[in-house]
């Protein structure tokens, strides 16, 4: 399976299925903002990383302009990734509980993180179309990560994606929700943007909470 998990990688990172996005991350990564703009950006779309026997996988909305986008992994140099670092680590499924940048000690332990969509889209907002077109990546990687047993999906385009992959009907976005479908047990969280940690929509209990319920799947 490793492999496969390599040419599908090679596949998305080659990818420039939207158009609006292929510019969109090119565009960012010549642009830069001024903090970072000593720093090479990756500029392409970005695969999902971790354990590739993992039971927890992480499924999030797509790579932030100048976290992923610059750095190159997913939730790594931005707040996001400092929250889902820090939460892994704590619950044993991470190294370090920091994700800064692709050469640091940050190993996913048990877990493998990726998203809905792989290329940073404009305000995080992708179209359908984007969605629909990325879908198959998140398909073939479900069905490569073979031991996969607990999704965690990190806000309401991500639970919507998961969802629409595992042909699951009638089922709401609520956060800290949790179901059962087939092999997986499903959560729901909101996304760790600055938008819902910095106003409270999102407490670092809450946060705790979806991964202890995680583990507790998986002890
Ligand atoms: S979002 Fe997905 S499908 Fe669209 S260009 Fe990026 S990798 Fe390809």
């Amino acid at each position: 399976m490793k492999g496969s998990l390599e040419n599908l990688n090679k596949k998305i990172i080659r990818c420039k299925k939207c158009p609006r996005l292929s510019s969109y991350i090119r565009t960012v990564a010549t642009k830069k903002v001024k903090r970072f703009s000593s720093q090479k950006y990756w500029g392409k779309p970005l695969t999902g990383f971790g354990d590739i026997n993992a039971k927890l996988l992480l499924i999030g909305l797509a790579p932030a302009a100048h976290g992923g986008n610059r750095t190159g992994r997913m939730f790594t140099g931005d707040s996001s990734g400092d929250w889902v670092a820090k939460v892994l680590y704590e619950y044993g499924f991470a190294t370090v509980p920091f994700s800064r940048e692709v050469n640091d000690k940050f190993a996913l332990i048990n877990a493998y993180i990726t998203a809905a969509v792989r290329c940073a889209p404009p305000q995080n907002k992708p179209l359908k179309e984007e969605l629909d077109n990325c879908s198959s990546y998140l398909k073939e990687e479900l069905f490569l990560l073979g031991n996969v047993r607990v999704i965690v999906c990190l806000g309401k385009i991500a639970f919507d994606s998961c969802c629409r992959l595992l042909q699951i009907k009638g089922v709401k976005f609520v956060h800290g929700k949790s179901f059962v479908h087939g092999k997986y047990v499903i959560i729901s969280t909101y996304h760790p943007s600055k938008q819902n940690t910095q106003t409270g929509r999102l407490t670092w209990k809450q946060w705790q909470d979806i991964f202890s319920k995680a583990k507790a799947v998986l002890n």
